[in-house]
């Protein structure tokens, strides 16, 4: 077993440690040193950012107004959701005890759902994300009711 290797890229020789291994090759490490790597990966990185600034451009014309409140109004469910979020956030005041909201909704029976009693967003008045408007109710209920489902995670 030689001890030290010929860079192919910048000709050094250096000890085996200065080489990444690489299982398909026939001394089991790869022909560029680590600095060489590291140089080529930097090299790439640099590529790819421009790349990925570019898709992202491309991505933006394709999907105008995505970022903006008007965008979001029309467009995917996916930013919907993000809006109710939001929505659910604002409507959660600050001296509402986190924690047992938190309590209340990990405490959830399965297969049930968590209720606002009244709306968050109802007609006429407006529901606070607090523990005392929180019920469990089973699916049935809650459509009955006709509210949107909310769970956890698209709360916090
Ligand atoms: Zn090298």
């Amino acid at each position: 077993m030689y001890s030290t290797k010929t860079c192919i890229k910048c000709g050094e020789t250096k000890p085996l440690t200065e080489f990444y291994r690489h299982k398909k090759s026939k001394d089991g490490l790869r022909g560029e040193c680590k600095t060489c790597c590291a140089a080529y990966a930097r090299a790439y990185y640099a590529n790819n950012r421009d790349a990925a600034r570019d898709a992202n451009r491309r991505w933006r014309k394709r999907n105008p107004g995505y970022f903006t409140r008007e965008g979001n109004k029309r467009n995917s469910a996916t930013a919907q959701a993000h809006a109710r979020v939001r929505q659910l956030k604002r409507e959660t005041p600050a001296w509402a005890d986190r924690k047992a909201l938190i309590d209340f909704y990990a405490a959830r029976p399965d297969g049930m759902q968590v209720d606002h009693i009244i709306p968050i967003k109802g007609d006429t008045v407006t529901g606070l994300n607090v523990p005392e408007n929180l019920q469990y109710l089973t699916p049935e209920e809650n459509r009955a009711k006709g509210n949107k489902v909310f769970d956890l995670q698209t709360v916090w």
